[in-house]
């Protein structure tokens, strides 16, 4: 075995499988209540409104959806990515998007085109697993962020921007995955104002903002007109419309999307046809905003019945995010807790939640877990966190 792995490439020996994927394979059981992946509801999917603008693309534009197409993406995808991120208060154009297959992709094609191995990527500490497996196949070293209840904590970005001198600054602002956590407005000004000052790529990943439970509407940070020439921004369709389409869009500089789109070619041509145009009609034909709004409102009813659990079944001292939108509450049991050492017992409990260590690049927290709140019902929620409450108590 080793000598095999002494002739794969250094970083796909070294870095780990997701945990996440890992547990998402066990949940397929059909009797077992997961809190762990961070799927949206498939019952709240608009499956009746996609299925008219699959069956219109295929009646209007059946051979151009079933051919091969271009790398940056189709033109009336990029429009409407563009015309989304502009609604989300980022005013863009077709020209400075790229399309991609679900923003994992976009985090894949950023490492590959700004990261060289050992180059230093400052990440927030816990941060998305995913992220950390893209900088990491391409041989970035990882450097925690200081972070709290508000997020990245602009002076200690500065700092570490000083002495680390990153080739990126990777974070999450708004309903942060794994801690729910949001950055207030006052703090993303000063972020802006910091990364406007160094020499240092923004990648901003923004798949949550719109999966908000009040009506307070988050800015980005790449907003700032200063950062249009080193900050890119993520996003996607996967937690608003649905992850199975796998469309999603990088908007970044013109110059560096050019670099990136050899990225594209190289790793996978294009991003599917059909699933551009079909998702391109869907955004023109209907209002995504209004048809986001009862989901919204279950959302928030799922994620008051979470809190509400968890406060009846975590152990006494244990503390929780209380996440304004996106799908994750953030909790930490008190002191002697693993909450590895817990999944197991959860499991052949009927439940599943996520171990918080696996997302920190330092200093991993064993007290902490994530529970996802929007897959399930308040009933099933609530039962599911009646058949953790022993595997707790016992502990
Ligand atoms: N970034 C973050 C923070 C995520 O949580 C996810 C999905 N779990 C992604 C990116 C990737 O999403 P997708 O590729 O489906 O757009």
């Amino acid at each position: 075995m080793e000598s095999v792995r002494s002739h794969l490439n250094e970083y796909v020996t070294t870095v780990g499988k997701s945990p996440i994927r890992a547990l998402f394979e066990l949940s397929f059981d059909p009797t077992l209540i997961s809190f762990a992946g961070g799927n949206p509801a498939s019952e709240l999917f608009d499956v009746e409104g996609l299925t008219k603008s699959f069956t219109h693309i295929m009646e209007t534009a059946g051979q151009r959806a079933l051919q091969y197409a271009s790398t940056d993406g189709e033109p009336e995808m990029r429009q409407a990515a563009a015309l989304r991120t502009t609604q989300m208060g980022v005013p863009t154009t077709a020209a400075q998007v790229l399309i991609t297959s679900g923003s994992q992709q976009g985090l894949g094609l950023l490492s590959q085109t700004l990261v060289n191995p050992g180059d230093v990527v400052l990440v927030e500490n816990p941060s998305y697993v995913s992220a950390l497996q893209a900088f990491g196949l391409q041989g970035a070293e990882f450097k925690p962020i200081d972070t709290d209840e508000g997020g990245v904590v602009p002076e200690a970005l500065d700092a570490a921007i000083r002495q680390w001198k990153p080739k990126a600054v990777y974070m999450i602002p708004t309903f942060q995955n794994p801690t729910g956590v949001t950055m207030p407005e006052s703090r993303r000004r000063a972020i802006a104002d910091i990364i406007a000052a160094q020499d240092t790529w923004l990648i901003e990943d923004d798949p949550y903002s719109e999966l908000r439970y009040t009506d307070e509407q988050q800015i980005p940070i790449s907003a700032d007109p200063r950062l249009d020439d080193r900050a890119f921004l993520l996003n996607t369709l996967s937690k608003v419309l649905s992850p199975g389409l796998r469309v999603g869009w990088i908007r970044g500089p013109e110059e560096i999307l050019e670099r990136i789109s050899v990225a594209k070619q190289a790793n996978a041509l294009q991003t599917s046809t059909v699933d551009q145009l079909v998702a391109a009609h869907y955004l023109e034909s209907n209002d995504l905003q209004a048809k986001l709004d009862p989901v919204r409102a279950e959302y928030a009813r799922r994620r008051d019945a979470m809190l509400t659990g968890l406060r009846e079944v975590l152990p006494p001292g244990s503390a929780l995010t209380e996440p304004e939108g996106g799908m994750f509450v953030w909790a930490r049991l008190p002191e002697g807790f693993d909450a590895s050492a817990l999944v197991y017992d959860a499991i052949k409990a009927g439940t599943m939640f996520v171990p918080g260590a696996p997302f920190y690049v330092a200093d991993p927290d064993p007290r902490t877990l994530r529970f996802s709140f929007v897959s399930n019902t308040p009933e099933v929620t609530h039962e599911g966190l009646a058949r953790l409450a022993p595997v707790f108590a016992g502990a």
